[in-house]
């Protein structure tokens, strides 16, 4: 029997599970996990800290699920090393070794952050369960929080201290907040929007020394008071591991479309791989390579693929609703490109869409979910944007096949984060999945980052009033 063995107990390694398990019953199955729970949906940490989800809430797997699923699962346990020769981890033998350890947070090289190589007391990560815990228990009202670094976790963590009714400051080096998927008009009217949630900027400002108990001193001399230190600054692929076993490693662990590293036994996926041309980071490309991984390591699909997974962003914070996907950066005068842009700042609406052959080809809108909702339709089918482009800016241009579940073709992706269609849906609404927790169940959808949950209802309603006679 075939032993695969997974480093790592996070959102990829757990769905490699999972996938692996879906289709083969007997293939042997370890997972190492260094954190103390069973594996957890990270994106959904933000909610934690805002008090909107509990961290029970958040598990992707009960205890009972590896007993059950005859798998084999450590928790608690930090491997060590890789024994290439001899094929074990740790002394645990494998045929086929996934690496999936994930990213670590970057602490910025101010002076005090850091003791003996760790946080200093007051100094916080944003990344596990842990932290939120510690976070949640030093996030007093009124209290003075500075968060490191104005990128999607950053804000997200921000805006989650606000509503616990902290006094937020965000510094962040650059000139706009969320650089990577904002062009700068739409993060100024972001952290507007922000503002009037009560929470301050610092940008172009980075952390110099932090004073424990008193706050932070800012390369500009200027301090900003803090109880405590967010650090969300931005992340590092694992690659300890790989880089002590001789793999090739970059910026992560290098892989090609089969998700091999240089070491064919040896397979890495989610945030510690480095695949060209994929953003990394991101929850959607570790679950599409778990697939991939889970059909060549079954042998169900020894031919298949991993080419790339086209990203959508949303922020998940209250009262702020803001969606990025594809090309952000183009600018009106390419020759290629249609670009347009609205702005409304004092309503806290800000929409960019660039267009190439009649193509959505990439957007930012903030704060217009249903422009946000018509164009991550356009932009996942690849069909031609309606000729009315102001109307579709504002969200008055719902082509009519979105504007009513019944109407959307049954290959319409409704959660992005786990690929699945209106036409699985109403499948699994079909075969008997009639709520909600029974629909995520069936299909995963609703079960990434939550924002396809309205879109699923709907079609729950629309599904209980009257079955339809094809999707
Ligand atoms: C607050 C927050 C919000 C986010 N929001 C979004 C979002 O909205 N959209 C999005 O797409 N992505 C988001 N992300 C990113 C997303 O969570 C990651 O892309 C995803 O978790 C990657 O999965 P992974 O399994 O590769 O890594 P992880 O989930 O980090 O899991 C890696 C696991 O491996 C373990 N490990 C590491 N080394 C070892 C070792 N030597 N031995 C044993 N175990 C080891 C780690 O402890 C960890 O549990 C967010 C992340 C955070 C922190």
């Amino acid at each position: 029997m075939r032993r695969v063995v997974i480093v790592g107990y996070g959102m990829a390694g757990a769905r490699l599970a999972d996938e692996l398990r879906r289709r083969d019953q007997d293939i042997s199955i370890t997972i190492i996990g260094s954190e103390p729970h069973p594996a957890y949906n990270r994106v959904l940490l933000s909610t934690v800290v805002a008090g909107t989800m509990t961290p029970q809430s958040t598990r992707l797997h009960d205890e009972k699920w590896a007993a059950d699923h005859n798998i084999d699962l450590r928790l608690g346990q930090e491997i060590q090393e890789i024994d290439r020769q001899n094929r074990t981890v740790d002394g645990i033998p494998y045929d086929a070794l996934v690496l999936a350890t994930g990213s670590t947070p970057w602490v910025p090289p101010a002076e005090g952050l850091l003791e003996d190589g760790k946080l200093a007391a007051g100094v916080v990560a944003f990344r596990t369960l842990d932290d939120c815990a510690e976070i949640e228990a030093k996030a007093r009202k009124g209290a003075p929080v500075v968060v490191l670094g104005g990128g999607l976790l950053g804000i997200e963590a921000a805006r989650g201290l606000a509503g616990r009714g902290c006094l937020v400051t965000v510094v962040h080096p650059v000139g706009h907040l969320m650089e990577r998927q904002l062009d700068p008009g739409a993060g100024g009217v972001l952290a507007r929007t922000l503002g009037q949630l009560g929470i301050e900027f610092r940008l172009n400002s980075m952390a110099a020394k932090y004073l424990p108990g008193d706050g932070m001193i800012l390369d500009d001399g200027t301090h900003v008071p803090a109880e405590l230190v967010v650090v969300s600054a931005g992340v590092r692929a694992e690659t300890s591991l790989a880089v002590k076993a001789g793999l090739t490693v970059d910026r992560g662990i290098v892989v090609d479309d089969a998700l091999r590293t240089s070491d064919p036994r040896i397979h890495a996926i989610g945030d510690c791989a480095q695949h060209p041309g994929t953003v990394s980071g991101l929850v959607q490309p570790a679950w599409d390579q778990a697939a991939v991984l889970a059909d060549r390591l079954t042998g169900t699909n020894p031919a298949s693929r991993y080419r790339g997974t086209s990203v959508v962003t949303r922020l998940k914070a209250r009262d702020v609703d803001l969606a990025a996907l594809g090309d952000v950066h183009t600018d009106v005068d390419c020759p290629d490109s249609e670009v347009l842009c609205f702005q409304e700042p004092s309503r806290g609406r800000y929409a960019k869409l660039v267009l190439r052959d009649d193509r959505v080809a990439g957007a930012i809108v903030l704060g217009a979910p249903d422009a946000a909702a018509t164009i991550t339709q356009l932009y996942d089918r690849g069909i031609p944007a309606p000729t009315d482009r102001l109307a579709l800016l504002l969200g008055r241009a719902l082509p009519a096949e979105a504007a009513s579940p019944a109407d959307l073709p049954s290959s319409a992706v409704i959660c992005r984060c786990n690929t699945v269609s209106k036409g699985q849906i109403v499948s699994a609404w079909r075969a008997g999945a009639e709520s909600l927790p029974q629909l995520a169940e069936a299909t995963r959808a609703t079960t990434g980052c939550g924002g396809c949950k309205d879109a699923v209802c709907g079609l729950l309603d629309w599904l209980g009033a009257s079955q339809p006679a094809s999707a």
